[in-house]
């Protein structure tokens, strides 16, 4: 074929492809981001304004311990930074008596005066968490947990849950029974039991902490759960699960990475929800993370009027991926008590997907997953590529939508055949 036919064929293929993002591209300004210069300056007129009512410095809002002890969790604070509805305030009040909340500084100043801001639907209680709909916990998590403060439901790997404290809890947590009233981290008695039953049990490969969030620990208590899990050979890698780099970046400090580095491999999964969540703050605690070797993952919640958009959820996952964390996981928002209005349909997680793959690449695709009731774990939920199976052929579904026969050949014995092929 002649090379201009070749390079016209390429060409119309070329302006196929571009079309077929261009809703996406014309869409994604419209999306707000935590690095845009709207967001920016709403972020620092946020910071002085809650810097100054608690008679703070920039030295203060840099420090995690800091952003830990002057979380906000009262009206009287939240409505001196916060303009909210008369009836919004109700709902605060009533919501209140029955959940805990509680917000850093630095997340609450990322809100904005839009009534369903990403941020302000995750941090702030509203009356639709009265409905008694679901259970508190719909995997029955209590049934999983054969020593101390373990959770194990997969055959080779396991969670410790170190602590119920965050720095921010958010409306939509799927462990809201853990929050209570209170923090109160997990005593070392139950951990020390913990670390005896992974001990006692060598197929445990895969240790995981969790909590409520593990950072909110102290470097010096992480240094030594830490070293308690490496000295059991059978352990090859151990996940730390948090939202700090989310909720309270700060938290990602010179001295935390020395800690934490010691240990390697250790893998750290986050949780961001919506691109209005990367900011200038949070990308530098991510990169100070992936610049030590620690591989970073993002475990989305799929969460109604926050991002169950497929644009929305593409751009997060490309921005994640643009700063060294993989997509991990979408999950589908548990039936629990107090966070159902967030819930989804199913459809809604299937068309992101089908909107994912193949638009953008591979590492920007995450697993969509459905937590099978009663603890009977992660479900991969996908949409259909596969159509048919038969004998001789299979039929495929492209991402495109094109639908094709796919040859199923034979296996050959590889080995029997080389060996015949020597001895000819
Ligand atoms: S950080 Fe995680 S554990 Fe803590 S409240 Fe949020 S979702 Fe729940």
């Amino acid at each position: 074929m002649a090379e201009t036919i070749k390079r016209d064929i390429s060409n119309k293929r070329a302006s196929e492809l571009k079309s077929q993002i261009s809703d996406f591209i014309s869409s994604k300004n419209s999306i707000l981001t935590g690095t845009c210069e709207d967001s920016i300056k709403n972020n620092n007129e946020n910071k002085t304004k809650i810097l100054s009512y608690f008679n703070s410095t920039e030295e203060d809002w840099q420090n995690w311990e800091w952003q830990l002890s002057h979380r906000i969790k009262d009206v009287d604070t939240l409505t001196a930074i916060v303009n909210l509805h008369p009836r919004e305030i109700e709902a605060l009040i009533k919501v209140g008596k029955k959940y805990r909340w509680s917000i850093s500084p630095y997340y609450l100043s990322l809100i904005n005066n839009d009534e369903f801001n990403p941020i302000k639907l995750q941090s702030i209680p509203s009356i639709l968490e009265l409905n008694e709909n679901g259970t508190l916990d719909p995997m029955g998590e209590e049934f999983t947990n054969p020593a101390g403060s373990i959770t194990r439901r997969y055959p080779d790997r396991l969670v410790i849950n170190l602590t119920n404290e965050c720095a921010m809890y958010c409306r939509h947590c799927q462990r809201r029974r853990n929050i209570k009233g209170q923090d109160s981290h997990t005593s070392k008695q139950l951990i020390q039991e913990s670390i005896v039953y992974i001990k006692d049990n060598e197929e445990i490969r895969d240790v995981l902490l969790t909590g409520g969030d593990p950072l909110t620990l102290s470097d010096s208590y992480l240094d030594w759960i830490l070293s308690e899990l490496r000295k059991i050979k059978h352990v090859e890698i151990i996940r730390i699960g948090t939202r700090t780099p989310v909720t309270m970046p700060q938290r990602i400090t010179t001295q935390l990475i020395n800690t934490l580095k010691k240990y390697h491999p250790i893998y750290i999964n986050t949780h961001f929800n919506h691109p209005i969540e990367i900011t200038e703050e949070s990308i530098l605690s991510l990169s100070k993370l992936a610049n030590a070797g620690f591989p970073l993952g993002n475990q989305a919640v799929l969460l109604n009027g926050i991002n169950n958009d497929k644009f929305v959820m593409r751009l997060l996952n490309q921005q994640l991926t643009k700063h060294r964390v993989r997509p991990y996981y979408i999950f589908h928002a548990k039936n629990v008590t107090g966070t159902t209005h967030f819930n989804t349909s199913i459809d809604d997680g299937m068309e992101i997907m089908e909107y994912l793959r193949g638009y953008t690449s591979g590492l920007a695709v995450p697993t969509y997953i459905v937590n099978a009731p009663e603890g009977k774990g992660k479900t991969p939920i996908n949409p259909q590529y596969l159509l048919m199976k038969g004998k001789d052929s299979f039929k495929i579904r492209t991402w495109e939508g094109n639908v094709m026969d796919y040859p199923n050949h034979a296996t050959i014995n590889l080995k029997k055949e080389l060996k015949k092929s020597l001895n000819k």
